[in-house]
């Protein structure tokens, strides 16, 4: 059976119970190397035969996976593998194989990010959105969700894969709406031992990249939560009755 678990952000105790324990009984780990912390792989037993799949194509990845369908295959992706895991496509193998297969969460690295931030995504007189997206690189984006355009929206917005082109994000988000003075930040290797935060604007996000030396393992982060104003909250207002508690007047 072949198990693709998150790994989380990169602190290796940020996996899941599950995941881990999936990843103690492995008798094959497939790896994304490129961001996958490798203190991971300690958990694994000793005789556990590991993958980098940074050196691998989606065949040899499931040529792998269907050598060892009779064992037990952990296929490990960074953050949560619904986002940018390309898992859908090894799925679809496995399936066509008829290699049975099931899929355990992981913490995503917009999570990381705002927990190393201390943040909030969803900020009540803020914002309620939080976009997950990326600039269009090697990897296209269907023209509708070009940054540009989701920028228009003014919301929370978590911006993957996008590190090594800060010049083109800043540009976009700026032609898209955002004033240079909305707040940003740059998140490097959130959780990993050697996180950095650099907190900066649209307008100084391209400035405040380079000068740190950030191309790559980073979270763009953008929008009003990274500043300070916000409406308390109705779920913990005094006043606001709620199925659990009785408020003490009306609220909107
Ligand atoms: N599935 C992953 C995303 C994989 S795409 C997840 O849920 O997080 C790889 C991109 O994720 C990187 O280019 C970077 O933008 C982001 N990323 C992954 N790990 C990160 C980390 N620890 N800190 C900041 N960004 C990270």
């Amino acid at each position: 059976m072949v198990h693709f678990v998150g790994a989380g952000p990169g602190a290796p105790d940020l996996i899941t119970l599950r995941g881990a324990e999936l990843l103690r009984q492995a008798d094959v780990v497939i790896y994304a190397g490129s961001l996958v912390n490798p203190a991971l792989l300690e958990m694994a037993r000793e005789d556990c035969r590991v993958y980098n799949s940074a050196e691998m194509t989606l065949e040899q990845v499931v040529a792998v996976m269907d050598e060892n369908r009779s064992g037990e295959v952990v296929r490990l992706h960074t953050g949560d593998p619904c986002l940018y895991g390309a898992i859908r496509e090894q799925m679809d193998e496995l399936d066509r194989l008829g290699i049975p297969w099931d899929d355990t969460p992981g913490v995503s690295s917009f999570c990381g990010a705002a927990a190393a931030l201390g943040a909030e995504y969803t900020l009540p007189g803020v914002s309620q959105t939080v976009i997950i997206t990326r600039m269009a690189g090697r990897t296209g984006v269907p023209e509708p969700e070009s940054l540009e355009l989701l920028a228009r929206h003014g919301a929370s917005m978590a911006v993957f894969l996008s590190a090594g082109m800060l010049d083109k994000v800043q540009e976009s988000l700026l032609q898209g709406g955002y004033a240079p003075d909305t707040p940003a930040a740059i998140v490097y290797k959130a959780t990993w031992p050697d996180e950095r935060i650099m907190r900066c604007t649209v307008g100084t996000l391209a400035q405040s990249g380079q000068e740190a030396g950030i191309r790559k393992t980073a979270m763009i982060l953008v929008g009003g939560f990274l500043s300070g104003g916000y409406e308390r909250s109705k779920l913990y207002d005094p006043a606001f009755t709620t199925e659990f508690r009785e408020g003490t007047g009306s609220c909107g």
